[in-house]
């Protein structure tokens, strides 16, 4: 009797602790084994060179691929065939319309009161100067603001030097407050009758090289030529300024538009378990610009994101929705891809249960977000503790999914960034100088593990992540 009252005592105990535990467990966003399955991705990440290699490749066989280029071609032959290869399905091309724009060869020079060259390179979307040239006096201003504040006579018929200076910060905040006048400086220059615009580079680097980008005419303006100074160049163009004597430039450049042509976003998807057809887009853009090779913008994104997806499908445990690798074309020069996949899916976009993108380089992970409905926080919250491990903490609940996965979240899907340390990035971006080189393997997995980990756990969170919340509209 005794020994009996003992084991039915025993088993009651048992069974209340099996009670919590399954109370417990039932209220978890996650079951232990999607944790132990996201720890193991997370590891197994660590230790994969597909990144690497990838991106190695990408640089290598391809190399620069400005939109409407025979680069950006190649570059989405590549992604087809290397995404087969790496045993994606339903990998295709969705055609994407593009800009081709061809850049000229810059010749920039100080005529007085101090001649001598400066280092230029021309900004994306230029005109060509007539043949000759422009020779004509320089007005300096450091911000659109500052020119608007001059009279027209101080702007006619001159050219309007730029000398805003981005400064280093861990946070892409910096390049956001200083890439204004590159985009639209030219324009707001024109407006006011000036012949072209040169600006400091947008770049933290003190090297001889400039930084190029996108700018854009309203269709009410006439373009000019622009330019994009070194940085050593934009500081003695500032010395002569300083030194209260007019300052002339002679600028010649033959840059042009030719017709627009055909792209396309490369897509290939790891299926999941559940036949719903839900997805987790992960995307990066497959264009880049023309100087250098594309190897930190963007192709350490497509090596990445195309990495982490691959990973997730080598699992033991496949997750319940599909990962969707989307190389977006042409971020750099106008969002055609994003804007062509936003508008062209539109109608799945309650299928698709998040996005992430990998668009700042392959640099340490400082921490990563999430925007989803705040009564999520306990899902996010099993997410970090699995990337908690990576020295990656969760920073709070305003992703925005950046330039190209930002047209999903403007259709009320989740998005989760995660930030990387950009204190080194701008040294490199839009350069010659980002090539393959720059790019640290150790950084390419640690990514790769991020992304990985948050994409299977997005992709296997049950219910689903419902709608993200929208951005507070700004202060008018
Ligand atoms: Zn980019």
């Amino acid at each position: 009797m005794l020994r009996l009252d003992r084991i039915c005592a025993a088993l009651a105990a048992l069974l209340a602790m099996a009670c919590v535990t399954a109370t417990v467990h039932a209220a978890e966003p996650f079951s232990p084994a999607a944790l132990a399955a996201a720890r193991d991705v997370r590891e197994r990440a660590l230790r994969d060179d597909t990144g690497y290699d990838l991106l190695r490749s990408l640089t290598t066989e391809v190399g620069p691929r400005l939109c409407g280029t025979p680069g950006d071609a190649r570059a989405v032959a590549w992604a087809i065939a290397n995404l087969n290869a790496l045993g994606f399905t339903n990998v295709h091309a969705e055609p994407v319309k593009v800009p081709h724009w061809v850049r000229g060869t810059p010749h920039v020079e100080v005529l007085a009161p101090f001649a001598q060259p400066m280092v230029a390179v021309t900004l994306g979307g230029s005109v060509a100067t007539p043949d000759d040239g422009i020779a004509a006096g320089v007005v300096g201003v450091t911000t659109i603001a500052e020119l608007a504040l001059l009279p027209d006579s101080a702007v006619r018929g001159k050219v309007v030097y730029f000398g805003n200076r981005m400064q280093r910060s861990k946070s892409v905040a910096s390049y956001g407050a200083a890439v204004g006048v590159r985009g639209r400086g030219a324009g707001e220059a024109s407006k006011r009758g000036a012949v072209a615009v040169m600006i400091r580079s947008i770049g933290t680097d003190r090297d001889r090289v400039g930084h190029t980008g996108g700018m854009r005419f309203e269709k009410t303006e006439t373009p000019i030529p622009a330019f994009a100074l070194s940085n050593p160049d934009a500081d003695m163009l500032e010395r002569q300024l300083a030194s209260g004597q007019p300052v002339r430039v002679r600028l010649r450049d033959d840059s042009h538009w030719a017709d627009s042509t055909m792209s396309a976003n490369v897509v290939g998807e790891i299926p999941g378990r559940d036949p719903r057809g839900e997805v987790v887009v992960l995307g990066a853009h497959l264009d880049s610009w023309d100087l250098g090779q594309g190897a930190h913008d963007d192709g350490a994104g497509v090596a990445i994101m195309t990495a982490a997806a691959r990973l997730v499908g080598q699992g033991t445990m496949r997750p319940k929705r599909t990962i969707r690798v989307v190389l977006f074309a042409n971020e750099e020069f106008g969002l055609s891809g994003a804007r062509a996949y936003a508008r062209e899916h539109a109608a799945e976009a309650p299928k698709i249960v998040a996005g992430m993108e990998s668009d700042l380089g392959a640099f340490a992970p400082t921490g990563f977000q999430s925007r989803v409905d705040p009564s999520l926080a306990p899902v996010v919250q099993a997410m970090a503790q699995v990337l908690a491990p990576l020295g990656v903490p969760l920073t709070g609940n305003e992703a925005s999914g950046d330039a190209d996965v930002g047209r999903l979240y403007d259709l009320g899907i989740p998005v989760f960034d995660v930030d990387t340390d950009a204190s080194g990035y701008f040294d490199l971006h839009h350069t010659p100088n980002d090539t393959f080189d720059k790019i640290d393997p150790a950084m390419v997995r640690l990514n790769t593990a991020c992304y990985a980990a948050l994409a299977f756990l997005a992709a296997e969170y049950g219910p689903g992540l419902g709608r993200a919340p929208r951005a507070p509209a700004a202060p008018r």
